[in-house]
């Protein structure tokens, strides 16, 4: 839909929007570039080691001239509004706080070096930043990044520093490689505080690195070997001499050691000079403050991660970029009503298969005139990354092309996404929805007045784990064609004989554990697949996809048939209307009501509030073997009963079905239809079709009927062996009839039946039973 011209039209008219306010700007950036696709890839579509996810080549950093969106504008609301998404954890705690980390505000101090030496004259100062300035103290040396102005001043006059800058420019971000500016020196600036240029301050060296970023920060950054895992790593490759502690834990237990960094906040270390004894937070204060008054060489300031966002794609598919470059104009906007600019119909030739952006070759669409001089222009050949389509599609479903009424719907109550999603497409989203609410194209007035998020209630749903096969012996996974599962349960290795190995694990081609959800409909049908997934596991958990299990979801739907075919022989004929349950009499048809009600509200609460999907399975599950228990009394498998049994009781168990029925209906919808017309042969029903019937709601009855049953404790020899609910006796019931009375209920449920079974009783067995306090507490006394 988003390929959709009538969909990139709006695409573009937010683009020019931004544009319009500044927000959508061009400058040179340095990118991720795949040589072979030619085109720029975000950072996360290259792999650890540095290559291109799609064409696996080796991604080059390059200087470009590409188009960004200014989501850094907006950077304090986006990241001050999570707290309300927080709330009664409207959305995972994972996501909000992967996106407070992705935010990365940060703060710290900038500190300056002063600096000596060096092939030329790079007297330079380097101000680098920093979280930690209380660690100042155990600075050992410097790190440039690649394209810092001292290293660009150096590598003009250097071979070597220009082959290190070309190997160093395809290094990951993890590399530690480093290269040594040769008789550059900084002096670290606190202890030229405490010892001026006396012989203790000797210069630090300074290296170029890959892993300093230049886009963050100040493109510099100060090594401290002792307390920085990275900058330890880094020292011990490229340094000389031991490494300086100047912090300690504030508890001895998790003490330095030689091979690694403490990196925790703590006490600082003698070697802290006048310092000494602080905590990590005085300190840091303390130092930025000596230096700023001192010397000025320190000032605190606050960092972000955050940049922003890259949105220029070199490829044909994306939505143009409705901008025209002029000659003297520059580069201007394409007017609104000569949106959308659509993508050029191009031939087969013209997609060479060797990368680059074929609408650089497509001069017809290319050569265009300037809308404001009408001198000839050409067009902009970037397309936007598809995330810009994504940010704002959720307002297309509520707004249609012809009314602009749809805003009103916002937010979305419900957004259900993997978590794969946490960071970019949550984060744009929330960006566009701010921006758009402040134009005109989102004027629903009420936004203007609260926080603007696009998704009120986040659901990150779990994945669907599948069964993994190993070789016990081998430990190496097996082929399907390895292992006889004609028994699902007890799979055998055909070689061995022997049972393999049950593990669940992420699906893969390379673990054999795949399954092909057509073959799962074809074997079980839709709504039994589509019940047992909701059922195995709540919504945001993994799931283990296991077959055996699904034979209990199909029981259960077997059941919902059977007591259909049951009811729908029942003459109802009689059916009393609805209102009737209110003021049930019959102690079987009030039990079996008041389990619909409860249904009834807890199916809906968990619909609305919770979405635990899975419990909804078990409580409809619930309420059928309630109807089954019911039906298979009344229906006692005489013919002649069925049509016989009281019409109260055949109205109860009618509007009872009707109600499961209809609850089932979202979750195995044919099924329910199917049942819904069986359940209406004999008389025709409300309405054709279950889903039209509508969601069940309560009759109010719930309380009422929840106050005929009372709770009664069974003791046997004095201590209590369990407790069940039971209807509350009739009045006037006393002496050996209300004995008789309790006793008949107290026993037939599942707990005393399961109880007395498991101890070898029996309540005929009994030398002395006591019902006292109203059938609330029965006294058993059983001899052995
Ligand atoms: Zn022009």
């Amino acid at each position: 839909m988003t390929c959709d011209p009538n969909f990139y039209r709006d695409t573009q008219k937010i683009f020019l929007l931004l544009h319009q306010r500044g927000l959508a700007y061009q400058a040179e950036a340095e990118v991720n570039w795949d040589p072979v696709d030619k085109t720029v890839l975000a950072n996360e579509q290259v792999d650890a080691s540095g290559h291109s996810w799609r064409s696996g080549a080796k991604v080059e950093k390059r200087q470009l001239r590409q188009w960004f969106f200014k989501i850094t504008d907006y950077k304090h609301e986006l990241l001050n509004d999570l707290a309300a998404l927080e709330r009664d954890s409207a959305w995972p705690n994972r996501v909000t706080s992967m996106q407070k980390n992705w935010l990365g505000k940060s703060e710290g101090a900038n500190i300056t070096f002063k600096v000596e030496g060096g092939q030329q004259d790079t007297t330079e100062p380097i101000t680098v930043f920093t979280t930690r300035p209380d660690t100042l103290f155990g600075v050992q040396y410097l790190a440039l990044s690649l394209d810092h102005p001292i290293v660009t001043k150096q590598a003009s006059t250097s071979t070597d520093l220009g082959i290190f800058l070309e190997s160093a420019r395809s290094a990951g971000p993890d590399s530690k490689t480093g290269y040594l500016l040769p008789n550059v020196g900084a002096y670290n600036p606190l202890r030229y505080v405490t010892a001026g240029s006396s012989p203790t301050n000797k210069p630090l060296p300074v290296y170029v690195a890959p892993y300093v970023l230049s886009e963050y920060g100040t493109g510099a950054v100060m090594g401290v070997p002792a307390h920085d895992a990275r900058d330890y790593e880094f020292w011990k490759q490229n340094g000389t001499g031991s490494v300086l502690k100047v912090i300690e834990p504030l508890t001895k237990s998790r003490d330095f050691t030689e091979d690694q960094a403490f990196t925790g906040l703590g006490r600082l270390t003698k070697a802290s000079e006048e310092f000494a004894g602080m905590t990590s937070e005085q300190a840091q204060t303390a130092m930025v403050e000596t230096l700023a008054s001192v010397t000025g060489q320190a000032e605190k300031v606050e960092r972000w991660r955050l940049r922003d966002w890259l949105v220029s794609r070199q490829r044909y598919w994306g939505t143009p970029i409705p901008i025209v470059h002029c000659a003297s104009c520059g580069a201007v906007p394409v007017r609104e009503e000569n949106l959308p600019v659509k993508l050029p119909v191009l031939g087969d030739t013209q997609f060479t298969g060797r990368g680059g952006n074929p609408l650089e070759t497509a001069t017809e669409w290319l050569n265009t005139t300037c809308p404001k001089c009408s001198g000839p222009a050409k067009r902009e050949t970037d397309t936007m990354d598809t995330f810009v389509d994504s940010s704002w599609y959720y307002l297309r479903f509520a707004h249609s092309a012809e009314s602009q009424e749809g805003q009103s719907f916002m937010p979305v109550d419900v957004y259900v996404g993997g978590v794969e999603h946490a960071i970019l497409h949550l984060l744009y989203a929330r960006f566009m929805a701010k921006f758009l609410s402040a134009t005109p194209m989102w004027s629903h007035s009420a936004a203007k007045e609260t926080t603007v998020e696009p998704f009120s209630k986040l659901i990150a749903q779990g994945m669907v784990h599948g069964r993994t096969l190993t070789d016990p012996d081998t430990k190496r996974i097996l082929k399907p064609d390895e292992v006889d599962v004609s028994s699902i349960a007890e799979p055998r290795i055909k070689l061995s004989g022997k049972a393999p190995v049950v593990t669940f694990e992420k699906m893969s081609k390379s673990k054999f554990n795949g399954v092909d959800p057509a073959e799962c409909l074809r074997k079980y049908g839709a709504d039994v697949t589509r019940a047992h997934l909701l059922f195995s596991a709540p919504v945001s958990d993994v799931l283990d996809w296991d077959e055996e299990k699904i034979s209990g979801v199909q029981r259960w739907i077997a059941r919902v048939w059977q007591v259909v075919h049951t009811v729908a022989n029942h003459n109802i004929a009689t059916m009393a209307p609805d209102a009737a349950r209110m003021n049930l009499t019959n102690d079987v048809e009030a039990e079996l009501w008041k389990t619909v009600q409860a249904t009834i509200k807890s199916v809906d609460h968990s619909f609305s509030q919770t979405y635990s999907l899975n419990t909804i399975i078990s409580d409809l599950m619930q309420l059928t073997n309630h109807l089954t228990k019911v039906t298979s009394s009344t229906n006692g498998n005489v013919e002649s009963d069925i049509a016989n049994i009281p019409p109260s009781m055949a109205a109860t168990l009618y509007h009872s079905c009707s109600a499961l029925l209809r609850l089932m209906a979202p979750i195995t919808s044919s099924f329910t239809e199917e049942c819904w017309s069986i359940l209406h042969t004999q008389h025709s029903g409300p309405t054709s079709f279950a889903f039209q019937a509508g969601f069940p709601t309560l009759d109010g009855s719930l309380e009422r009927l929840q106050s005929r049953s009372q709770p009664c404790a069974v003791q046997v020899n004095g201590k209590l062996k369990f407790v069940t609910e039971i209807a509350v006796p009739p009045e006037g019931l006393a002496g050996g009839e209300l004995q008789k009375w309790v006793l008949k209920r107290a026993f037939e449920s599942d707990v005393a039946r399961e109880v007395m079974a498991r101890q070898g009783w029996n309540v005929s067995g009994a030398k002395k039973i006591v019902v006292v306090r109203g059938g609330r507490t029965v006294n058993l006394v059983i001899g052995k």
